[in-house]
């Protein structure tokens, strides 16, 4: 058993579960333990088996329950050295709790194994992530401006992948951000739009990819139906059968087979 879902996702909170058969990880806790709690409640997902907190880069939309889950489950977070220290007054004392990774190197939780891979964005050591585990693997990639060759390097041969799609162009650019804001968020630094997505999805397709889940999707920049439609109309293009998921910021997505 391999399996993933987004138990929650936008710019108010992120966070992923991972989990195999004896390890469940959360990648990024963006969103109160509460929350976390009954999203794992629904999905029938033992809190016990929670093994771990990976956090990929230091913004309060990935980090702001991370602390508090951690000190109440007893478990370890893993974080580079940078985004702790970037963080680390939103984390509480930690004490033994804490372990440093690098970006770049794979390391292992339980039965999973887990690639950090560095993202383009505005943090200060941003990952994303591959996780494999019984021959297959899962590419999570949220939190990037633009996909560099590193990129699709790690996400290529993915069964299962959860891509952010942030934002519309357009109702970026004709939205109420200040322009110092939209020229962030549509930096080689900021967030991946629709568009950009499914760009990154086209150089990455192989016919063992099963699942796609969009995330991050922006609620002031984005509609649903829009990402969906638009990866959709591509996906159909090309006659391909991979399901397709939106993820949302207030539920969560089903346990999804990698
Ligand atoms: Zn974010
Ligand atoms: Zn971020």
């Amino acid at each position: 058993m391999f399996q993933t879902s987004v138990l929650a996702s936008g710019s108010k909170g992120n966070a992923i579960l991972v989990r195999s058969k004896d390890t469940s990880i959360i990648v990024d806790a963006g969103i109160s333990m509460k929350r976390i709690y009954a999203a794992l409640d629904q999905l029938k997902v033992a809190k016990e088996s929670i093994k771990a907190v990976i956090l990929s880069h230091e913004h309060s939309d990935h980090t702001r329950g991370a602390g508090a889950i951690c000190r109440k489950l007893k478990i370890p977070i893993l974080v580079t050295p940078d985004t702790y220290a970037y963080c680390s007054h939103r984390l509480g004392a930690l004490h033994d709790r804490l372990i440093y990774f690098e970006t770049g190197a794979s390391f292992e939780i339980g039965d999973i194994l887990v690639h950090p891979f560095s993202s383009s964005h505005d943090a200060i050591d941003s990952s994303n992530f591959c996780f494999e585990h019984d021959d297959k693997k899962l590419g999570l990639a949220i939190d990037l401006g633009y996909p560099t060759r590193l990129t699709i390097h790690k996400l290529s041969g993915a069964h299962t992948l959860i891509l952010e799609s942030n934002h519309d162009l357009k109702m970026l650019m004709e939205g109420p951000y200040e322009p110092s804001l939209k020229m962030r968020v549509k930096s080689d630094k900021g967030h991946l739009s629709n568009d950009q997505a499914v760009g990154l999805l086209s150089q990455i397709l192989h016919p063992g990819l099963k699942n796609i889940i969009l995330a991050h999707l922006s609620e002031t920049n984005n509609l649903p139906h829009l990402a969906e439609r638009l990866m959709q109309d591509y996906l159909t293009s090309i006659r391909s059968e991979i399901r397709l998921l939106v993820a949302a910021q207030d539920w969560h997505t089903p346990l999804v087979d990698v």
